[in-house]
């Protein structure tokens, strides 16, 4: 089941030490006053930040997010290399007195491990030569099935998609899930379209397939020839893929069925032993997520050349391994991203290495982190501001005009059933099935992946851990969880400028405030609404309802089409209206808060600043961010979220709350006609 989160997680993130005097609130020198408030609020909010903060060349973007994980990246740096240290000089295997002093020592060698690139550099292609063996010598469907399997337990998207998940329709059942997969460009769109730039990017992917084939031994004609099939391959996988807007209906990808149906619609699957191969529990059923994906993958398997199912397997494992092996294969991984993101260098290791070590083995290094970094008072207030949160929301679920009393009282059910999640795990994550080497790296990278894919698969059949988290603790994002109906925030984002102890109120209330509403709201979006209390699909809406609701998130849909990014590109309403949805609520909600809390309070003014001016200032802040061009490309075909600056001046505009703080008229751009003004939550 997907999160929602505040940004799209898993993008390369931030740099460059930054260092201007902190201020507590707001920062004049963040402004553009040359641009009226009420005529572009987010050039007026943030065009002073954005000319200050350009963005580094080892960066796709760079806004406040970034930033922020930058910070929070020096601060594992350094609690890596102290763990790189005890692990190297303990030795693997006699200290780990506890298991968190065990984890701590692998997360260190695993570290230690990624910064060796001595090791990376006489290893080679080495490490993966028993793997491109087996390859080599697939002979039959049953020898391709199973490499396929074996490349699926590290995690690598063959052909389709294995994992496990909450039953959408019972929440306290984990169950196997297989969905469309299988391409090595961010999306399917990226194989579909036809536009000159579209088409240019395919043409380069094919230059680089082949030039890895050739760094892997083939000659050049053979190389261009196993390119452009595998290419032809991808096309017919992205040919059968559904788009990520017919993907946000939860309905559209639950098709729960007997793994006897699953095989009458793919029957060349082997669906038995391929999901045995992929390390799968035996199972009954099975989600096929995308049934009309599996029975074209079906004839697929059957009429594409086993000769080129193999080159598939080779190149993708190899464009896998790429980024950990030695320095040539590092370049031409680093050519293709650049590519698709616009960065100009690359970063530097030990930046790659904290942000490998953080998104394979989070939880070893989040205990030490956290001790750094993340008090008790702050887990307090954080959690506080968030009951406070729920009572507005509440108080907003109760008296909504639009929505009848029978829907009313099963929202307000769901949300008193929220759980919060607020800085760090109860429970830290067991990494003692995990076998960390001394290297070469790669090998490393391969354990995690497999380690992490069977702690995923042998939750099938157990019972559903509410406690565990899918966001490591240095993170600079949050999220709801459908299924656990819950919201999560690391204590990675509980920092300044989204949540700053020493600055006034408002500030907090338009920067972590809203973005604790956006969580929320997301239990209440076009996907999350069709969730009840416990995390189970149903609908508990009355008709009138579903259409009042419908109506209106179709405002948003309209709206957000409206929007550009740079030159060409339009921004897809629908794929973006979750977020949208919860930008909106989320800043109501939040604002509403801080009119509460202004209520026993004295207004003081900042920097020359209302309160409520505050709020506004301080949510423009955090979405501060500047995105090169190829980037923003790939942003608005994958990400369900706005660019920064619509996600500001698009909910601004619908509130009167905003045009009412900065004084601006109807017929100013930042206020959208009455008529057309949306208001769900
Ligand atoms: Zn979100």
């Amino acid at each position: 089941m997907p999160i929602h989160s505040l940004l799209l997680a898993g993008l390369l993130a931030a740099q460059s030490p930054d260092s201007t005097a902190i201020v507590h609130g707001i920062d004049r020198a963040d402004l553009d006053t040359t641009c009226a408030a009420c005529q572009d609020f987010y050039q007026f909010a943030t065009g002073g930040w954005r000319a200050r903060h350009p963005i580094p060349a080892a960066y796709p973007r760079w806004g406040s997010f970034d930033l922020l994980q930058e910070q929070n990246r020096e601060t594992v740096r350094v609690v890596l290399e102290e763990a790189a240290r005890d692990a190297m000089a303990s030795g693997t295997r006699s200290a780990p007195a506890s298991a968190a002093r065990s984890a701590a020592n692998k997360v260190g060698t695993f570290y230690a491990t990624c910064m060796d690139s001595t090791a990376a550099e006489s290893a080679g292609l080495s490490p993966l030569q028993p793997e491109l063996a087996r390859i080599a010598a697939v002979a039959t469907p049953a020898d391709f099935r199973r490499e396929a399997g074996r490349l699926q337990k590290i995690r690598m998207p063959i052909a389709f998609a294995v994992y496990s998940q909450q039953d959408a329709k019972n929440s306290a059942e984990e169950i196997l899930i297989v969905a469309q997969g299988g391409l090595g460009l961010p999306d399917r769109d990226y194989y579909v379209k036809t536009d000159s730039t579209s088409v240019a990017i395919r043409t380069a992917y094919v230059a680089h397939l082949g030039r890895v084939l050739m760094m892997a031994g083939d000659d050049s004609a053979t190389a261009i020839g196993g390119a452009t099939r595998v290419m032809a391959l991808e096309m017919s996988l992205a040919r059968i893929a559904r788009a990520r807007t017919e993907r946000r209906d939860p309905y559209a990808v639950y098709h729960r069925m007997p793994l006897a149906d699953a095989a009458r619609l793919a029957p060349h699957l082997e669906w038995a032993e391929w999901l045995r191969d992929a390390g799968a529990p035996t199972v009954t059923s099975l989600n096929v997520a995308d049934p009309d994906f599996f029975r074209s993958l079906d004839t697929l398997l059957v009429s594409v050349p086993l000769a080129d199912w193999r080159t598939y397997l080779r190149s993708h494992l190899l464009a896998f391994a790429e980024p950990w092996l030695d320095s040539r294969w590092v370049a031409e991984d680093f050519r293709m991203e650049s590519i698709l993101t616009g960065t100009k260098e690359m970063l530097p290791r030990w930046k790659r290495c904290v942000r490998v070590s953080d998104n394979s083995m989070g939880e070893a290094l989040g205990e030490a982190y956290v001790a750094r970094t993340f008090s008790p008072a702050a887990k307090a207030r954080a959690l506080a501001m968030v009951r406070n949160m729920e009572a507005v929301l509440h108080d907003d679920l109760a008296t909504l005009a639009w929505m009848s009393p029978a829907t009313r009282k099963q929202a307000i059910t769901k949300l008193d059933a929220f759980m919060n999640k607020i800085g760090y795990p109860d429970k830290w994550r067991d990494y003692s099935r995990l076998e960390v080497s001394r290297g070469p790296f790669i090998d490393n990278v391969i354990a995690a992946n497999e380690f992490d894919q069977n702690r995923r698969l042998a939750k099938i059949g157990r019972p559903v851990d509410r406690t565990e988290w899918t966001m490591s603790p240095p993170t600079v994002n949050a999220y709801y969880s459908p299924g656990f109906n819950e919201v999560v925030f690391p204590a990675g984002i509980l920092q300044p400028p989204f949540f700053d102890p020493e600055a006034p109120d408002a500030v907090n209330y338009g920067g972590i405030g809203a973005g604790i509403g956006h969580e929320m709201t997301h239990g209440f979006d076009d996907q999350g609404r069709k969730f009840d209390e416990k995390g189970n699909l149903r609908d508990w809406w009355t008709a009138d309802d579903a259409t009042g609701f419908q109506q209106r998130a179709q405002g948003i849909v309209d709206q957000f089409n409206g929007y550009t990014v740079g030159d060409s590109l339009h921004v897809n309403g629908k794929l973006t209206q979750g977020e949208n949805i919860a930008d909106l609520g989320g800043l109501k909600v939040a604002y509403a808060a801080l009119e509460r809390s202004l209520e026993h309070k004295t207004r003081a003014s900042d920097a020359g600043f209302t309160p409520e001016q505050q709020f506004f200032l301080s949510w423009a802040r955090i979405w501060a961010t500047s995105t090169r061009a190829e980037f923003a490309r790939q942003l608005v075909l994958t990400d369900p979220h706005a660019p920064g600056k619509w996600r500001v001046d698009g909910p601004l505009s619908n509130m009167p709350e905003f045009a009412d703080a900065f004084h601006c008229q109807s017929g100013d751009p930042m206020v959208r006609p009455a008529e057309k003004r949306v208001a769900i939550w």
